[in-house]
């Protein structure tokens, strides 16, 4: 850890308690050992990246992407699989012009498993890794100061030769993120849970559940001057993080500054807005009709939805490949995405207390609003010939009745109004005509 970790930031009480670290492995030792493919994933996919002399356009061909596990569901690996734009897959082979090919390190998916897969994170610590590296997390991280005196831990990811006398020793993530922080190009966290903490530090946090931000600290700049970057969500949408990752690229890169980010690190032009903002049931709010259970078509507020205090994208963006996502498929936002998220949101599927102001609001608006608008609606589902000539020729209108004499003035004005500033021919409009 360098000088940038101040004091008393749970990483640097973390490193006090363990020491440095002088052994690393000999490989020889070792062999094909946790190399089934007698491959690694770097070499395997080799032949199918494509970032090189042609399509690059700075001084990176590689970047290794250290993906670690904290207290996770893994949701946010299966949601990264699911990105579409960019998916990645693109970012594994290089194939977005000008952004290096990304050498992802994932416990779940490289093909080289045990000390083979330990390999380039020991080649990050000595400095001895072909390119530069970022560390990504998903999961939170708990506090191992808490096990260790119990000669346990929480979350760990392989050996090393790190005990006191040099014997292999669990390794633990939280350990792994503070002796790699520093070198980091960039630290990014997945999730909510490795963003603001979730789940795991929800209410009674045996294990001091924490962020990756909360560890760090505020004063925390990876090598390349960035703090912590956030992409939240439980699980998050697989496209704001590849998104996120591919703009992270470019700019390491050297492709002019990076996007915006707002003041918790969020990529701010994802979550700048709030769900509601672009909710499909937002005119349902507006109008004051609400849902009374699941299933119903309207505004889900009154049976547990947070989304008009919520950032997120997920209405617009969908949950993957633009389809899907909370509102739209029928679920009520229950702030996944939020820092104060499980326990300012619980219980969950219960209106929120300040919503109530709004939805009167809403429910007296809209008894004036709709009947005018069903009206309007009404006069604009007719062609004009069909009020010259007083009939619609529909099978289907038989029932229909044609406008009262009231209806039709009302139409009229409405119409007149419409075309008030409207100086082309002035000939009369519709019904009046004749
Ligand atoms: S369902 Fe939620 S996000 Fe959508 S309009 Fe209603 S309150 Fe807003
Ligand atoms: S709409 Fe709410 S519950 Fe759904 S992903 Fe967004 S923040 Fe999470």
């Amino acid at each position: 850890m360098g000088t940038s970790m101040p004091k008393k930031t749970p990483a640097y009480r973390l490193l006090d308690l363990l020491g440095p670290i002088e052994r690393f492995r000999d490989m020889e030792e070792f062999g094909d050992f946790g190399l089934p493919t007698r491959s690694f994933s770097e070499d395997y996919l080799e032949p199918m990246a494509k970032a090189g002399r042609s399509s690059r356009l700075g001084p990176l061909e590689k970047v290794h992407a250290f993906w670690f596990a904290g207290m996770s569901c893994d949701g946010c690996t299966v949601s990264t699989i699911g990105a579409t734009e960019p998916s990645i897959e693109e970012l594994l082979t290089g194939a977005l012009p000008g952004v290096p090919v990304m050498i992802l390190h994932h416990p779940v998916v490289n093909m080289e498993a045990g000390p083979n897969y330990l390999r380039a994170h020991e080649m990050a610590l000595t400095g001895e890794l072909d390119g530069p590296y970022v560390i990504i997390l998903e999961g939170s991280i708990s506090d191992e100061t808490l096990a260790i005196p119990t000669g346990g831990y929480w979350v760990a990811q392989g050996e090393q030769p790190w005990g006191p006398d040099g014997e292999d020793r669990s390794v633990t993530t939280e350990e792994w993120i503070a002796r790699m922080a520093d070198g980091a190009a960039a630290s990014i966290a997945i999730g909510t849970c490795a963003t603001w903490g979730g789940v795991p530090s929800a209410e009674g946090n045996a294990t001091g559940s924490m962020s990756l931000m909360d560890f760090l600290g505020k004063d925390y700049r990876s090598a390349f001057g960035l703090p912590v970057v956030n992409v939240p969500g439980c699980a998050p949408i697989g496209d704001n993080f590849t998104e996120t990752v591919a703009a992270i690229l470019y700019f390491l890169q050297g492709f002019g500054p990076l996007p915006e980010f707002d003041e918790l690190g969020r990529p701010a032009w994802l979550f700048g807005e709030t769900v509601h903002r672009h909710c499909v049931r937002g005119s349902y709010y507006e109008e004051g009709e609400y849902a009374k259970e699941f299933g119903d078509k309207e505004c889900l507020v009154e049976i547990g939805c947070w989304g008009p205090v919520v950032n997120c994208n997920i209405t617009s963006r969908g949950a993957i490949n633009h389809v899907g996502g909370c509102m739209n498929a029928g679920g009520a936002c229950i702030g996944c995405t939020m820092p104060g998220f499980p326990d300012k949101f619980t219980p969950f599927y219960k209106t929120p207390p300040g919503s109530r102001v709004s939805t009167a609001a809403s429910r007296l608006l809209g008894s004036f609003v709709r009947p005018l608008r069903m009206f309007t609606n009404d006069h604009l589902n007719r062609e004009v010939r069909w009020d010259l000539h007083e009939d619609i020729p529909s099978g289907w209108a038989r029932e229909k009745a044609e406008p009262t004499r009231a209806a039709d003035g009302a139409h009229k004005f409405y119409d007149a109004l419409r075309r008030r500033d409207d100086h082309g021919t002035g000939e009369a409009w519709g019904r009046g005509r004749d």
